[in-house]
């Protein structure tokens, strides 16, 4: 398999996307390091679970994204890391002028410092094993706006420039870091969004769903946690070893708007 021998440490994977992005590395042959910052018993059964179906070796260590010590010990207790996928994530939807500045500082920590924390602590690994991938999950956020997400969208653009740069500083080296724009996925962050959106525009389920959510999201349908998983794998396979500082959308077209 093409990623047999790979270790590849996926932030934020005990749920969603990175949880997604999890299984289709073991399906294609990595071992895989989940994280969260709990350490329920439930996170280790995942890891478990994938090892046991996959046959990978799989791990689940916990650490905070939110804290810049605790995202370089994460790839320090990883052991390999040839293959980083940032992609903790969290969301808070408030007017600027109402969005409370701890959330604020929570999101640019998460959304974005701790990618700059794993590439610095995982490119030294990278650079000893003559191979790397670093694949961020920024977002349809990453390139064009919405009201309300400012934290969101600017550490998501944030991320997306990162990118480029890492892209830049390692462009001569058997390492390239490109980055995921996803639409909308039907995920816990997402689905924590409903109720909120519900109560604001006073629709029910179905209609917040298709006539706000995927307003913009030209193929009317949610991108699926395989699909960004795929598209992650892709990135790490020899046909994108020329694919560097890019970023991909898998946004039903959202971006072509
Ligand atoms: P999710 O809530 O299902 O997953 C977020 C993950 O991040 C969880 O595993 C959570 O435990 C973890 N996390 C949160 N805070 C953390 C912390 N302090 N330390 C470690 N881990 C932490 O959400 P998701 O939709 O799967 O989001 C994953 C990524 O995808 C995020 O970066 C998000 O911005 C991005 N994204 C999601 C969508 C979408 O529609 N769901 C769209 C575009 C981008």
């Amino acid at each position: 398999m093409e990623l047999s021998g790979k270790t590849a440490v996926i932030t934020g994977s005990n749920s969603g996307i990175g949880l997604g992005i999890a299984w289709e590395m073991a399906r294609a042959g990595a071992d895989v390091v989940l994280n969260s910052f709990t350490d329920r018993d439930e996170d280790h059964a995942l890891a478990e679970q994938i090892a046991s179906e996959t046959g990978v070796t799989a791990r689940y260590i916990k650490a905070d994204m939110s804290k810049g010590d605790d995202c370089r010990a994460l790839v320090e207790q990883a052991g390999a890391c040839d293959i980083l996928i940032n992609n903790a994530g969290i969301q808070h939807v408030a007017p600027i002028d109402e969005f409370p500045a701890d959330k604020w500082d929570a999101i640019i920590a998460i959304n974005l410092n701790s990618a700059f924390h794993t590439t610095a602590a995982a490119l030294p690994k990278m650079r000893a094993a003559g191979w790397g991938r670093v694949v961020n999950i920024a977002s349809a956020h990453g390139l064009t706006a919405s009201p309300y997400k400012a934290a969101y969208v600017a550490a998501k653009h944030g991320i997306v420039g990162m990118t480029k740069t890492v892209a830049l500083e390692t462009a001569q080296e058997p390492i390239t870091c490109n980055a995921i724009c996803p639409g909308y996925v039907l995920t816990p962050l997402v689905e924590a969004q409903i109720p909120d959106t519900m109560e604001k525009y006073n629709m029910g389920r179905e209609e917040v769903i298709k006539k706000v959510m995927l307003e913009r999201q030209p193929s009317k349908e949610f991108a699926t946690v395989e699909q960004l998983g795929g598209t992650a794998v892709f990135l790490c396979s020899a046909a994108a070893a020329q694919i560097t500082g890019t970023t991909i959308s898998v946004d039903g077209g959202w971006t072509a708007l």
